[in-house]
């Protein structure tokens, strides 16, 4: 291997930026209030279903985001299915989602007993392509009694689901639109983009419903755990209810009016989320510095670019991503190893969900874009506290 090959380039760019390996891709920061919020939801015995965090984080959920209503629970998987079958979904309905996305988008369509039908991507998002969408639509659907239907499945397309890929947001306008003609639901996967924001509304809080996942390699975490996001009452009522059981409200009685789930998060995970929260903007903010200080270390590398916000929005750089140039994409995995070699925690996208054996039947449209993005992203080390500032 030559001093400058392609690896060497990339290698020397990161560590001039992160300093010495090993450093991994994303890594929780504990640095404000969890120690004393553990200590009190420990002390306190109320460490399950029942305590005060899980109204204070939902409280400041709400804060954050702006959303009217938060719903904490267990996981953002479970806060998917729960927000899809909230929006319509149902037995043999299929739901529009795009082909690059965490298998969890496609799986918690299939718990809601639908058929994920998978859809183009565009360069400039990562995300849905709307105008393809569009076209797309009008080519294999018709609008009926109010529904849209699959002219060759004969199913009902319920909705659409807009995933923010590693906290940039979607084209939001576009996606309204396609919703609107053509009788569609929308439920936001903001996942991955808590504290992201398209023109200036948080995303997950555009749709119908949206949902946040707190997993331990998010932008924040609380070791397991998700949020349903909606401005509806009705709907937030409802998943309230529908997540703690379908329990009706007594003093000692045990009575459930429909088929709950367990899907609450637990008071101990919330005083986690709380400490958390209170520390987003410090870390949204070291992670657009950390963004800054990789766009210099890498101006003089002409053969990738690193993916910046979209226009009209505002992201929390949640993953930084190469975007490799179709010229070097067969260099992808040399470029893979050698950074992992050299102790870099580097990592391709997820592989395309219609490639993925549950998924491989499903309807999908031509995915061309989808499929040269995967062959081209890499994720590079992206925690808060590689930026500096934030620990010694
Ligand atoms: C993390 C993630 C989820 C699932 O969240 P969990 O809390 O891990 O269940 C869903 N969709 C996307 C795009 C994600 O990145």
């Amino acid at each position: 291997m030559t001093n400058n090959s392609l690896e060497d380039q990339i290698v020397k760019a990161i560590s001039s930026v992160v300093g010495d390996a090993p450093v991994s891709l994303h890594e929780p920061l504990f640095i404000g209030n969890e120690w004393n919020y553990l200590k009190d939801c420990l002390d306190s015995t109320y460490v399950s279903s029942v305590g005060t965090y899980v109204d204070k984080f939902e409280e400041a959920l709400k804060n954050c985001t702006g959303a009217k209503y938060a719903i904490a629970v267990v996981n953002g998987t479970s806060a998917l299915q729960m927000s899809l079958q909230l929006a319509g979904v149902s037995f043999d309905c299929e739901v529009l989602v795009p082909a690059l996305s965490f298998v969890a988008t496609a799986n918690a369509v299939t718990y809601a007993g639908g058929i994920p039908h998978f859809v183009e991507c565009e360069e400039s998002t990562l995300g849905i392509d709307a105008d393809r969408l569009m076209n797309y639509l009008a080519d294999i659907s018709v609008v009926e009694g109010g529904q849209c239907i699959n002219r060759s499945t004969g199913r009902v397309i319920k909705s659409v689901v807009p995933m923010h890929t590693f906290g940039h947001p979607v084209n939001m306008k576009g996606l309204m639109n396609v919703a609107k003609t053509h009788k569609l639901s929308i439920v936001e996967d903001a996942a991955e983009s808590l504290g992201s924001a398209y023109a200036g509304r948080h995303t997950g809080t555009i749709g119908l419903l949206g949902i946040l996942s707190f997993n331990g390699n998010k932008t924040i975490t609380t070791g397991g755990g998700g949020a349903i996001l909606t401005n509806d009452s009705e709907l937030a009522s409802l998943a309230k209810h529908l997540t703690t059981t379908a329990k009706i409200n007594h003093d000692w009685e045990f009575s459930h009016d429909r088929v709950g789930y367990n899907f609450r998060l637990p008071n101990i995970n919330a005083a986690l989320g709380c400490a958390q929260l209170e520390q987003l903007p410090k870390f949204i903010e070291a992670k657009r510095s950390l963004f800054a200080q990789y766009k210099r270390a890498f101006a003089g590398v002409d053969q990738l670019r690193l993916v910046a916000e979209p226009e009209n929005s505002y992201s929390n750089y949640w993953l930084q991503t190469l975007l490799l140039s179709e010229s070097v994409e067969n260099r992808r995995d040399d470029i893979l190893s050698e950074t992992n070699r050299r102790g870099i925690q580097t990592r391709p996208s997820w592989n395309l969900l219609h490639t993925l054996k549950p998924y491989k039947d499903c309807p999908r449209m031509d995915l061309p874009v989808a499929e040269s993005l995967q062959r081209r992203i890499i994720n590079i080390p992206s925690s808060s506290q590689l930026a500096g500032g934030l620990v010694d």
